[in-house]
């Protein structure tokens, strides 16, 4: 085991160094308080939740949870595992638990684990039976449950009908249950302008809220809207709103961007909270007709001076984009040539204003000077969204708070 870290430790030790992603945290505590102003009401404020799946897309869940951990109401994860490493994080930082809820699957002995840490568990799949039985065999406090209604997504949970055979079985559980929430999740919000399908989303969860009172549960947290719907569709935010991608300083969509501008009179200014760079390990000049990289897919028509920068698909950074990106070096855009590699980029600096430098920066993702790259716009070299360009840079590759 200490043999196996250690080699890892080595195995990394050299890569590790050569890129990394800096985490802005006031970007970030700028992003909740976009979110806090739209959460703004009259009466009372709808609470903000934030989405820190997915290893806080990519971000490093533990940078952005001591960043964000006392400016929100609640916190989201995935796996159980998380949300036992989000309250370990608490105990050794001597802070207040916050609420976290865990949206996806867990077994019947990490709900007892969940229970034991004052975890809320999203009911949306056919485990709760087992749930219940591990929960009574650990004699374990209750667990907190929301209940979570498939309202168009068919992804996880229950029809509006299924419900009634659902809250049965939750209510002759009362002993290990405690029943808090009921959720949805939109399908399209993103993708379009046009509100249709989202509305008919809200009506259903309407309609599962509504079954569910007439069957006798008490007054439940209400909640379904994600960054897009928390931003163009208010009839959708209810009690809390679940924000992921908008946390990050990311647009979900440029359809999303369009419409909030036309929603809220004005395009909030989400502050992007990552930034990629990596030091170059080689420049050089190139004479003309020089190929570059795997399959000689770019020839050099002039003389070329190049960098290359120890990156590649390993890494995170898309093949697919081969042929199309740029990096930026020295606050100027610069090519990435010939093909994207598992480990190396090249990249041509014949413009760049580096003088007779032997290594420079490239920014792969955030912005130096006046000139910005945008995750969305390197999801766009390769066909893909922002929320898969952040969250499959390595964790390998270290985060820094900035
Ligand atoms: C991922 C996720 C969110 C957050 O979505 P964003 O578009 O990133 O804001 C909210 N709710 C659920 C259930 C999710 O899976």
């Amino acid at each position: 085991m200490s043999t196996g870290m250690h080699l890892t430790k080595i195995g990394f030790g050299s890569a590790a160094e050569a890129s990394w992603v800096e985490i802005d945290a006031s970007a970030l505590l700028h992003n909740v308080g976009v979110f806090r102003q739209l959460a703004r009401r009259e009466d009372d404020d709808v609470r903000l939740g934030v989405v820190l799946k997915g290893d806080a897309y990519g971000h490093g869940l533990l940078p952005v949870l001591s960043s964000v951990h006392e400016h929100v109401d609640c916190v989201y994860v995935i796996t159980a595992q998380d949300a036992l490493a989000i309250r370990h994080f608490e105990r050794e930082a001597h802070l207040a638990a916050r609420d976290v809820l865990v949206l996806g699957a867990v077994s019947a002995t990490e709900a007892v684990l969940l229970a034991e840490a004052g975890v809320a568990w999203v009911v949306g799949d056919a485990t709760l039976p087992a749930v219940i039985t591990a929960l009574r065999a650990a004699s374990a406090p209750r667990l907190q449950v929301h209940l979570h209604v498939d309202t168009g997504l068919s992804r996880e949970g229950f029809l509006p009908h299924e419900l009634v055979p659902l809250w049965q079985l939750v209510r002759s559980a009362e002993d290990v249950l405690h029943c808090k929430g009921v959720l949805s999740h939109f399908a399209n919000v993103e993708d379009v302008t046009d509100q249709a399908y989202a509305r008919q989303q809200v009506a259903r969860f309407e309609q599962g809220v509504q079954t569910l009172a007439q069957l006798g549960a008490p007054r439940l947290e209400r909640h379904m809207a994600a960054s897009a719907a928390s931003l163009v569709l208010p009839s959708s935010r209810f009690d809390t709103l679940r924000v992921g991608i908008g946390l990050y300083g990311l647009w979900p969509s440029s359809e999303t961007r369009l419409s909030a501008r036309v929603v809220l009179g004005e395009t909030p200014q989400l502050r992007p909270v990552l930034s990629w760079r990596c030091r170059s390990q080689v420049i050089r000049t190139l004479e003309q007709g020089a190929y570059v990289g795997y399959g000689c897919t770019y020839r050099c028509t002039e003389p070329t001076r190049i960098a290359v920068f120890p990156v590649g698909y390993f890494d995170g950074y898309p093949r697919l984009s081969s042929g199309r990106a740029h990096v930026l070096v020295g606050g100027r855009r610069c090519a990435v040539i010939g093909r994207v590699m598992m480990n190396h980029i090249i990249v041509d600096v014949t413009h760049a204003d580096i003088g007779d430098a032997s290594s420079v920066l490239a920014t792969l993702i955030g912005s130096d000077g006046e000139e910005q790259v945008g995750a969305d716009v390197v999801a766009s070299w390769a066909d893909t969204i922002s929320y898969e360009i952040v969250t499959r840079i390595g964790a390998h590759v270290p985060r820094r708070a900035v």
